[in-house]
């Protein structure tokens, strides 16, 4: 079902079981399996080849109950509707968990990014935004990067949103470059997350990052940051896989010198420092943690009992199947789920946006001490639920999110 089908209903799977659990109201059970908005758009943009092309655009608000949609946009020849849908819900439940003032929302345009030219993307970009530009906004709709989007993106959609209302906004978007408004610590903030989350669960298993095997799949923003710095941690980067090919070494890879392989060959593979491996060959590895850092369903029927990993941190959003994670849940498997483990991300786009709204900058040892702690709230707040409930830290984590959105839906009551 879920395994080769709906995201949105793999999301509703993970849902109904901690929505059971908590008996919640079947009233705001049905508000809050519903996408409160789904915007579709057609962005003609001329290539320069001359021709035009009609890119399809998604923007989902999922919900603004805690405040202004939040969530990336991402570039991809395989976005759906349904997947959007699935992402921005998971926002909702990720800036939840982390406990700062924002809903959910995903945008995400069909289109292959690397086969195009930085002025096709940057008049696709500004056409994206200028048929969504009504929809966002700083207390609208907050968008930031996601897979095959960047700071230079961001960059584009705040001056085209400044454009068309006429004045500076730095606040309408997250993940921008330093110089006009971004945040000190914001590129690395995914990946530190995830090295907090990381490190917390392992002490919670009685063990120590340092010394600890780690197998990663992908490299981009995530993968690459995460891999720096639990490597800085004393961990043992063992093996890590791209779309392209992987690089293995036993005793840990050069994390430094695979970063500036990766940076001239756009890809991992190849790497001189190690041999190489395959995703299949990455997932059955004998180690400490599993770390997948890419897209969604890499972790389903078909491989979840090939895994070896004592832990599982879900860098990417949605990489575990729900059935897969039943797999892993019998096989004492401990998953991080990624509305709690990628949550960095979006929690210093929290702090972003704050100091754009402020004028006021912090810097970036500031920025990691509060990272440090809502990551660190976060990460024990759902392992108190997941003791208390006796569940694993998924059900916890959606536990968590669903009472703080549920709580607020009550407060605030029905608009009629
Ligand atoms: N795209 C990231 C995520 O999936 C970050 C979203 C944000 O910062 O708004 O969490």
């Amino acid at each position: 079902m879920a395994e080769h089908g709906s995201i949105f209903r793999a999301m509703l799977q993970e849902f109904d079981e901690a929505a059971r659990l908590l008996n919640l109201d079947p009233g705001i059970w049905k508000i809050l399996t519903h996408p409160k908005r789904q915007i579709i758009v057609s962005c003609p943009v001329q290539m320069d080849n001359g021709e035009i092309e009609v890119f399809t655009g998604y923007r989902v608000q999922y919900s603004i109950t805690l405040g202004p949609a939040k969530g990336g946009i991402r570039y991809h020849p395989d976005v759906t509707l349904d997947e959007v849908t699935a992402l921005a819900a998971w926002m909702t439940w990720k800036c939840a968990v982390a406990h700062i003032p924002f809903g959910g929302g995903k945008g995400g345009v069909v289109c292959d990014p690397t086969r195009m030219s930085r002025r096709e993307l940057e008049a696709l970009t500004r056409r994206y935004v200028a048929e969504i530009v009504d929809a966002i906004g700083p207390e609208k709709d907050v968008p930031a990067p996601d897979v095959n989007t960047n700071d230079q993106v961001m960059a584009w959609v705040m001056d085209t949103y400044s454009m068309h209302v006429g004045h500076t906004s730095t606040a309408v978007v997250t993940g921008k470059p330093l110089e006009l408004g971004g945040s000190v610590g914001r590129r690395e903030a995914t990946g530190r997350g995830v090295m907090i989350a990381t490190r917390e669960a392992a002490r919670h298993l009685g063990r120590d990052l340092a010394g600890a095997s780690i197998a990663i799949q992908g490299f981009g923003n995530v993968g690459s940051v995460s891999a720096d710095l639990l490597a800085k941690a004393g961990a043992k980067i063992v093996g890590i896989t791209d779309h392209r090919g992987g690089a293995y070494h036993a005793r840990g890879l050069d994390i430094p010198k695979l970063l500036e392989h990766a940076q001239a060959h756009k890809t991992v593979d190849g790497f001189p420092g190690g041999e190489p491996l395959t995703n299949e060959q990455l997932f059955a590895l004998d180690v400490d943690v599993l770390i997948p850092a890419a897209l969604e369903n890499q972790i389903t029927i078909e491989n979840a009992s090939t895994i070896n990993a004592r832990i599982v941190i879900e860098a990417a959003n949605g990489p575990v199947t729900p059935e897969a994670n039943n797999i892993l849940h019998q096989r004492g498997v401990f998953v991080v789920p990624d509305i709690l483990a990628n949550s960095g991300g979006v929690t210093v786009s929290y702090f972003e946006w704050v100091q754009d709204r402020y004028g006021y900058f912090w810097d970036e040892s500031d920025v990691n001490a509060r990272l440090e702690k809502k990551m660190y709230e976060a990460f024990h707040d759902v392992l108190q639920t997941s003791l208390k409930y006796k569940v694993d830290m998924r059900t916890a984590a959606y536990i968590v999110a669903i009472s703080r959105v549920g709580t607020v839906t009550q407060l605030r009551g029905m608009y009629a």
